[in-house]
């Protein structure tokens, strides 16, 4: 068996790193507005509106009102491993930013078209810069930023292949601001789709951000989760509140007659971000193993708050994956927390049972 020919150990050239390292930050339109939301509340965002042709896969634009990025940052913004969020491991140990790698931006122009309008409130202008030409020029704009992706993967065919129909790729698209959506209701959020209104969800936190009023933002957020989710959701769920050790469990479950025969209801926080994590979809499950039968699925949106040198938040480019220094600890806090709010209103029902 011959060996396969020698070949010489050569660097890649920067752009084949970006669009290879870009594979697993962007799989679809859906990553890219997921991170372009993410970017824009870290800018202080009070209103996000994302816009898209063709599922996204055409064109994605994001805009907001944040702080936006100074003209002479424009171009370091684009850059892969550049970042105002973090400068030290230490910063990253605790990092309560939704970004920190300081990659999105460059993954996603590695395999787009991409441009970024931002104006800061320093700026009596806004500045336009094309990420291809790298041409800077200025451009009407109020504060804030804009950043337009037009053509995804037109560079990279084999992924382009692995899109679906655009309705798909425009439901995934929603989905991804409805998981902004759902734990920021200080943030008015609107997502058009070839020029219609398809989502629009208003603030329902009035005023400045009262993050230090629990109570309002609870209000707050149990209107918003009616408006995301349906009134529905919100009538047939019973209150999470509990804090067991270093875990803060809060939101709202729905009670088993609400459960539904697929898991498209079931939304996890950690710290203000979305997470997928089996330690917390095992603990729901089992808090619930006795109410509900066959393979009817709760619902719930749950937000736990832990203190974030105990969470790794840097396991995957997407950071919708995260680990747990104490994994068990979280699994009990979840299931006691479930659990209790489940028996409170059977319990209140047999207090009022007349006899
Ligand atoms: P990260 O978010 O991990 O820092 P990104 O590639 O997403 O990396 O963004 C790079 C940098 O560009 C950010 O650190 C931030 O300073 C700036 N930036 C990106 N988007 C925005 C935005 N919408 N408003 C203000 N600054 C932004
Ligand atoms: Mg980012």
């Amino acid at each position: 068996q011959p060996f396969p020919p020698r070949r010489a150990i050569h660097d890649l050239p920067d752009e084949l790193i970006s669009q290879i390292a870009a594979g697993e930050v962007v799989e679809r339109p859906a990553s890219a507005v997921r991170e372009l939301v993410d970017n824009a509340l870290d800018a202080g965002a009070r209103q996000v509106t994302v816009r898209l042709l063709a599922g996204g896969v055409r064109l994605i634009t994001v805009e907001d009102d944040g702080a936006g990025i100074a003209r002479g940052e424009l171009q370091a913004a684009l850059r892969r491993h550049a970042t105002s969020k973090i400068a030290s491991l230490h910063d990253l140990e605790s990092v309560l930013t939704m970004g920190f790698r300081g990659e999105a931006l460059a993954a996603i122009a590695s395999v787009s078209e991409l441009s970024l309008l931002s104006r800061t409130p320093e700026q009596d202008s806004g500045w336009l810069l094309d990420a291809r030409s790298g041409e800077l020029r200025p451009a009407a704009r109020a504060r804030g930023t804009t950043v337009e992706v037009r053509e995804l993967f037109f560079s990279t065919p084999a992924r382009r292949k692995f899109l679906k129909t655009d309705a798909t790729e425009l439901a995934h698209c929603v989905q991804a601001v409805r998981r902004h959506a759902l734990v920021r209701p200080d943030v008015g959020f609107a997502v058009w789709h070839e020029g219609k209104l398809v989502e629009q969800w208003r603030p329902t936190l009035a005023g400045g951000l009262a993050t230090d009023d629990v109570h309002a933002w609870r209000d707050a957020l149990a209107r918003r989760l009616a408006d995301v989710l349906g009134e529905d959701f919100i009538a047939n769920a019973v209150a999470v509140q509990r804090h067991v050790g270093g875990v803060r469990v809060t939101g709202w479950a729905g009670v088993p007659d609400a459960a539904r025969s697929r898991a498209d209801q079931q939304y996890s926080y950690v710290n203000g971000r979305f997470v997928r994590d089996r330690v917390l979809a095992h603990a729901a499950r089992s808090a619930y193993e006795d109410v509900l039968h066959g393979q009817r699925q709760p619902v719930y949106a749950l937000y736990l708050e832990i203190d974030p040198q105990r969470v790794d938040v840097n396991v995957h480019p997407t950071k919708i994956e995260v680990r747990f220094r104490d994994g068990r600890e979280v699994h009990q806090a979840v299931r006691h927390a479930l659990e209790d709010a489940l028996a409170a209103p059977r319990a209140q029902a047999l207090a009022e049972a007349p006899g």
